[in-house]
């Protein structure tokens, strides 16, 4: 069994552009331009590489970020890319049969899946992948935090000799790091090492933040919600439940509500909420202190939706939406 390590580069139409209205068949994050990937061998030394560049065949335009950042002209993929599925043939040709993936970071593989799928493409052939993030935290300092590759570089005293945000370039450092891993133990302590991010910080949280843990497989929002502020919405200290009072809504799926424990006070909760493949329904919470600044912004909101006010409903959605400008301002 040989290790591959993946890396991608995908284009995302312009906010509000005509790509951005299309409606595809199956929907997708991004449409691959550039696939780079090294082999690494049964002995986990770097070995061979692979890079395509492919011609987007539905968000044709490139979004001038991601030209930006990758360095990608859209010339050059007009002239150089390969159509996905003459792209994708090479691809598997050089990966062989028995392989496992490895991609820094949890977005990689399911981009691919999603154009295959949308390429009508078998997918079958991906079902192996581990993210190396997860192998570089569990075998070097435990934290839960999805460090960025040249973070990694660093702490392994790599030096980067290959351009970042080029496929192949972040493919090829990503294979030196896994080099140093002891990929079969990774691969063994995997799903300990996913439980442990899931319901690790992640460096994304805002000051002020105890506690975060994740739930899964609610049947619908309300039943989500339900359980966020009843059965669920425990004590951070004493682990008693608290008593919730309302949810605010917030934007990307996410809510927050301010609970209390009778003996340790005030806690903020912030939940987002998120399909499973199955349709069901994953939440993140997360609780701050009620010093926190997340939870001033709570206090600032439900000043606002005093009872008179939430009489008049457009009078509230009006202030809802000032609200929520304000939150993320908050958050920024
Ligand atoms: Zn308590």
């Amino acid at each position: 069994m040989e290790h591959i390590v993946l890396d991608m580069e995908w284009n995302q139409p312009w906010p509000g552009s005509p790509s951005a209205k299309k409606v595809l068949p199956v929907q997708i994050r991004g449409e691959i331009i550039q696939i780079g990937a090294v082999r690494l061998t049964q002995a986990g030394e770097v070995a061979d590489e692979f890079q395509v560049l492919i011609r987007p065949k539905y968000y044709r335009r490139l979004n001038r970020r991601v030209s930006k950042l990758t360095g990608i002209k859209e010339a050059r993929l007009k002239e150089e890319g390969l159509p996905f599925l003459e792209a994708m043939e090479r691809f598997r040709a050089w990966c062989g049969e028995d392989v496992v993936f490895l991609t820094w970071g949890f977005d990689d593989i399911g981009i691919l899946r999603e154009n295959l799928r949308l390429f009508g493409q078998d997918e079958g052939w991906t079902s192996r992948w581990y993210n190396a993030q997860m192998i570089f935290n569990a075998q070097t300092d435990g934290s839960n935090s999805q460090k960025a590759l040249k973070t990694a570089l660093e702490i392994f005293g790599i030096q980067p000799s290959r351009p970042a945000h080029d496929a192949l370039g972040d493919a090829y450092h990503t294979a030196l790091i896994c080099a140093r891993l002891d990929l079969e133990r990774g691969a063994r302590e995997y799903d300990q090492a996913l439980k442990d991010h899931d319901n690790g910080f992640h460096g994304a949280e805002l000051p002020g933040c105890v506690c975060r843990k994740v739930f899964y497989d609610y049947p619908s929002k309300n039943a989500a919600l339900a359980a966020m502020n009843g059965p669920e919405n425990l004590c951070p200290v004493c682990q008693r439940q608290m008593l919730g009072s309302r949810w605010f809504a917030q934007p990307g799926h996410r809510y927050m509500d301010m609970a209390t424990c009778a003996e340790h006070g005030k806690f903020l909760i912030r939940v987002r909420l998120s399909d499973q493949p199955d349709g069901k329904i994953r939440v993140s919470r997360l609780t701050y202190e009620a010093t926190s600044e997340a939870a001033q912004a709570y206090a600032r909101r439900a000043e606002k939706a005093d009872p008179e006010e939430r009489r008049g409903a457009s009078r509230r959605r009006r202030r809802r939406r000032t609200a929520v400008a304000e939150v993320r301002a908050e958050q920024e």
